[in-house]
């Protein structure tokens, strides 16, 4: 990216200042890093994007029966453009999505909507090559009739899964087809490593020269000065540090309402809190990911089975005694634009998981998979869930595409929704700063790719995100690449 950094009214160059170092944070921050932009980013953990997980690329949203097709062309745009950007933190394996019996939804509603993101796809790839990274785009999604899978039922599991067939295999070999709507869909919906995009983010900007990081380090205080902020910082021994920027990027999650309210800007947001478990299951053969649909919030709420390398599984349950929480969902008022979780999640957030309750709710998740996967109830708890809350802005609970807002001319907050969004969020700040005159850039559109990430090698981010993992207290095979 071609850009040229004018200087600020006081005569420095641009020093941009980024709070939180989650995947939004770290983004931006290489996204500034990237074209040479002068960046410092507090994070108040111990290291960067070691919030909330992320494991669902949503390259095309067909997770979500209801939110709208724009929204679904949106995340798959940014989807393509994160793959770009980050191609060794994804696990190249297709989801596989199934209709049960139980549920009242159509089998074929999908489709429609199917056809339209493949049709994009196909327009994408056609602009720019370098846009395939799903696959071929007549091959985006394959539907499967009940006498197909049948079929394969009979066929041995392959030693490697290199078709599309192949993945199916070893549900057709499990599910009983009586508990299914036919056609079950194969889509090349990918799964996203939350340790290799640390690993990647970590040392992409411990490398950057003109990145400072600032680990165990929290924003307590903001000072507004006549062209931009100071920002207080307080580190784990209670010092304070000021710190001087021009510009501003909240991006603390589902924290950024407290930044607001240090800023003294109003926002409207909800924050839902949630949590995703795992468990070891001896089978074999190559597992896609496998969705299957139910209405959430009720007891037959989406259950969604993500596969790792050695039998380690991640599990979401859409109950509130799975996933979802009661009054897990908060929102702000108009005393504060950060909603406020009741108190026992909070303690959560803050402290981490009794045993009890990840024994409990991991059994549960199990026994909701094992409802139409009968095999997977021999499954064991396989470690300490990975939870966080998330926010969404506004007061719509399925918003699932959103990126940046601003106020003034210093000030802007990151508000994903999904991991995929802030390369766009990233690149509106970019915009932003050009439009405020502190940088001249090109014409040309931003290129999703990131130089400071681009040269990284496969091995190398692996073994960093596998030490992260252990670190962090979670098996080393969430972080390895099977794929
Ligand atoms: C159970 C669960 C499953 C999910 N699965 C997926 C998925 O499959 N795919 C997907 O795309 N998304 C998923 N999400 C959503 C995804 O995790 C979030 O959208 C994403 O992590 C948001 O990134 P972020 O950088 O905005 O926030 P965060 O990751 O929360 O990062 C914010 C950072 O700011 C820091 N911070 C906060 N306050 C301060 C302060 N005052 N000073 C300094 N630092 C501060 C925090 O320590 C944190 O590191 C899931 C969320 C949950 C809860």
């Amino acid at each position: 990216m071609n850009a040229n950094i004018c200087h600020t009214p006081a005569q420095r160059p641009l020093n941009v200042g980024i709070l939180g170092g989650g995947i939004a944070g770290a983004t931006v921050a290489l996204r500034l890093a990237d074209m040479g932009i002068q960046t410092l980013l507090i994070e108040a953990s111990s290291g960067l994007v070691n919030g909330p997980p992320i494991c669902h690329l949503h390259a095309g949203g067909n997770l979500y029966r209801d939110i709208g097709d724009d929204q679904c062309l949106t995340l798959l745009r940014q989807s393509i453009a994160s793959v770009r950007a980050y191609p060794h933190s994804i696990n190249r394996r297709p989801t596989v999505i199934a209709t049960p019996v139980t549920d009242s939804g159509d089998a074929e509603a999908l489709l429609p909507r199917l056809k339209q993101v493949a049709q994009e796809y196909r327009r994408l790839v056609e602009e720019d090559p370098a846009n395939q990274v799903l696959g071929e785009p007549d091959q985006y999604y394959r539907c499967y009739s009940r006498e197909q899978f049948e079929a394969l039922a009979t066929r041995p599991l392959p030693a490697q899964a290199r078709c599309q067939d192949d993945w199916l295999i070893p549900l057709a070999h499990h599910l009983d087809p009586e508990t299914l709507k036919f056609p079950l869909i194969l889509v090349q919906e990918y799964g996203w490593s939350l340790f290799r995009m640390a690993a990647t983010a970590t040392l992409a900007l411990k490398a950057a020269p003109n990145c400072a990081l600032h680990f165990h380090t929290r924003a307590t205080r903001l000072e507004p000065c006549p062209d931009g902020w100071t920002i207080h910082g307080t580190n784990q021994d209670g010092q304070e540090q000021p710190f001087k920027v021009d510009f501003l990027v909240n991006a603390c999650g589902f924290r950024t309402g407290l930044v607001d309210d240090m800023a003294g800007y109003r926002r409207e947001r909800l924050v839902e809190y949630k949590a995703a478990y795992v468990a070891r299951w001896q089978t074999s053969g190559d597992w896609p990911e496998v969705i299957f649909h139910g209405q959430r919030g009720t007891p037959n709420g989406m259950a969604q089975l993500t596969p790792y390398p050695n039998g380690v599984f991640q599990l979401h349950g859409m109950t509130d005694g799975i996933t979802l929480f009661k009054n897990g969902l908060a929102a702000s008022c108009d005393l504060s634009a950060q909603p406020r979780l009741p108190e026992q999640y909070r303690q959560q957030l803050d402290k981490g998981w009794q045993q009890g309750d990840t024994e409990a709710r991991t059994r549960r998740a199990i026994a909701h998979l094992a409802r139409l996967l009968p095999a997977f109830g021999d499954a064991e708890v396989g470690g300490k869930p990975l939870f966080g809350a998330q926010q969404i802005p506004g007061s719509d609970p399925s918003l699932r595409a959103a990126d940046v807002s601003f106020e003034g001319n210093h000030y802007a907050r990151v508000e994903i929704v999904k991991a995929s969004s802030a390369l766009t969020a990233a690149d509106r700040i970019v915009d932003r700063l050009a439009e405020l005159g502190w940088l001249e850039v090109d014409e040309q559109p931003l290129s999703p790719s990131l130089a400071l990430t681009e040269g990284q090698n496969a091995a190398e981010v692996e073994q960093e995100a596998v030490r992260l993992a252990r670190q962090r207290g979670y098996p080393s095979e969430l972080a390895e690449n099977g794929w």
